[in-house]
């Protein structure tokens, strides 16, 4: 009786021990090796050879242990940056202040970081207690603490097949729990992005949140205000491309987050028809992700913003403006507010402002301005848009029916489609002729095309 209670006081404190690993064999963990990269282990197997400690780390663990494939492999090490570049013929050391060594094995990057130390308290902090540099190395434990959330703590050497969990990411991997490791609002000061990737990693793992874990998280939340806004745009971007952009979004909104993160979205996500048209973008943007085609930044950035535009618009044409230099204006005024706190780039700007831009060109269907719409470089980009206001019921649907028949017409049907004077009236003579012929095309047709703008 006395020896089983001790040994349960024992094993507790050795649960609590962060500095000594749980360690699982392949029986135990069940990782198929099979979803390894070579080059990952190439690259532990080459570290461990010249004498260093070295494992696939983070994300890759996590996907190993829920029999996904990782998109990419991050490897930890005790190595020194210098040291793992002279061991590898393609390696570049990267970053100033927290070096990084990438090795590149053709087209085929993999991230190898020295272990970080413990997290001191000296640590240069801005005035909201956002840590600004802590970068010193440390041995494997301190780098554990150091990880985000107890998922993403865990450490895989394949050469013994073992993983090695310092802070039950086994157990919650098991539980489909999301959990941060310490005390929440400590990290949440430290680096308030961590409350993003809470979001992201909740709606794409489909994972619980520890009560405990999203508990601050609405009274943290305006603490991601101070952070560099080209940070908040990465991490943006990695949500909003992770294949689950309208569960994160829907996440972001129940954890109280779209509040002031992009500044517009939340009087968006307030009007009945802006919450239609970002559901149908981001949904679509889902689906082209699951299926492996691109999707443009410009694209998302311009659908999530569009209804602000639109009420820009209509303001700046009420106070007398002309409809087209009213659009310009909107457009203006949406990305300088979102410049701010996104650090939207110049490339991504432009795209958006070409997209909105191209909008009330669709409207005129005579002479030779479809033809030069067609010529427009982004033109597949615009008319995606357009298929998703008139999907969300912003704008008659017929004008998108009228865009696709002309984009997948030749040139005779074209001209039909252009003299159909009486489409507004539901088809004359010349919309009889034009489906006559398309019916007998339609035999080798391949179907409509998808809508969103990646080109
Ligand atoms: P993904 O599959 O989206 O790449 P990931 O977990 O690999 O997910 P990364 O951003 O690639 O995410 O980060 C790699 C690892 O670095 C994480 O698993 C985590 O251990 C650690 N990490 C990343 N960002 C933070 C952060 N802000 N705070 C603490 N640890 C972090
Ligand atoms: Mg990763």
């Amino acid at each position: 009786m006395i020896k089983k209670f001790i040994r349960k006081i024992l094993g507790k404190a050795k649960a609590l021990d962060r500095s000594q690993p749980v360690v699982l064999g392949p029986k135990e963990h069940g990782i198929d090796p099979g979803l390894l990269s070579s080059n990952a282990v190439r690259v532990t197997q080459t570290l461990q050879e010249a004498g260093f400690k070295a494992f696939v780390v983070g994300g890759a663990v996590r996907d190993l242990l829920l029999g996904v494939k990782p998109k990419d492999f991050d490897i930890a090490t005790n190595a020194t940056p210098e040291q793992v570049k002279r061991l590898f013929r393609r390696a570049f050391i990267i970053g100033r202040r927290f070096q990084i060594v990438h090795v590149m094995f053709g087209q085929d990057l993999l991230e190898v970081t020295t272990f970080r130390g413990a997290s001191s308290n000296e640590a240069p902090k801005d005035e909201h207690g956002r840590v600004l540099r802590d970068n010193t190395f440390g041995v494997q434990h301190e780098d554990a603490i150091r990880r985000d959330f107890t998922i993403n703590a865990m450490y895989y050497d394949p050469a013994s097949q073992s993983v090695f969990d310092y802070h039950g990411g086994i157990a919650d991997i098991r539980k489909k729990i999301l959990r941060i490791i310490g005390v929440p609002e400590a990290r949440y000061r430290e680096d308030p992005i961590r409350m993003l990737r809470v979001v992201r990693f909740a709606a794409r793992l489909k994972f619980s949140i520890d009560p405990a874990t999203s508990a601050p998280i609405p009274a943290m939340a305006a603490l991601i205000d101070n952070v560099p806004a080209a940070r908040v745009f990465d991490e943006m971007l990695k949500l909003l491309m992770s294949g689950h952009a309208l569960a994160c979004l829907q996440q972001l909104r129940k954890e109280g987050l779209h509040h002031g993160l992009l500044p517009l979205l939340d009087v968006v996500l307030e009007q009945p028809l802006g919450i239609k048209f970002v559901t149908l973008a981001l949904s679509e943007t889902d689906a082209r992700i699951h299926q492996g085609k691109s999707v443009s930044p410009g694209f998302l950035f311009a659908s999530l913003l569009w209804h602000q535009v639109l009420e820009k618009w209509t303001a700046y044409k009420m106070a007398g403006e002309l409809p087209i230099p009213a659009l310009h204006l909107a457009a203006d005024d949406v990305l300088e507010s979102q410049t701010e706190k996104l650090a939207l780039q110049r490339k991504i700007g432009s795209d958006m402002r070409d997209i909105w831009a191209m909008q009330p060109r669709f409207e005129r269907r005579v002479g030779k301005a479809p033809y030069r719409l067609l010529e427009h470089l982004r033109f597949r980009a615009g008319y995606d848009f357009l298929l998703l206001r008139c999907a969300s019921g912003e704008i008659d649907a017929d004008i998108g029916e009228w865009w696709t028949e002309f984009y997948e017409a030749d040139s005779p049907d074209r001209e039909l489609l252009l003299s159909d004077k009486n489409r507004m009236e539901g088809g004359g003579l010349a919309t009889k002729k034009r489906s006559q012929r398309r019916r007998s095309k339609s035999k080798n047709n391949s179907g409509t095309s998808s809508s969103e703008g990646g080109e």
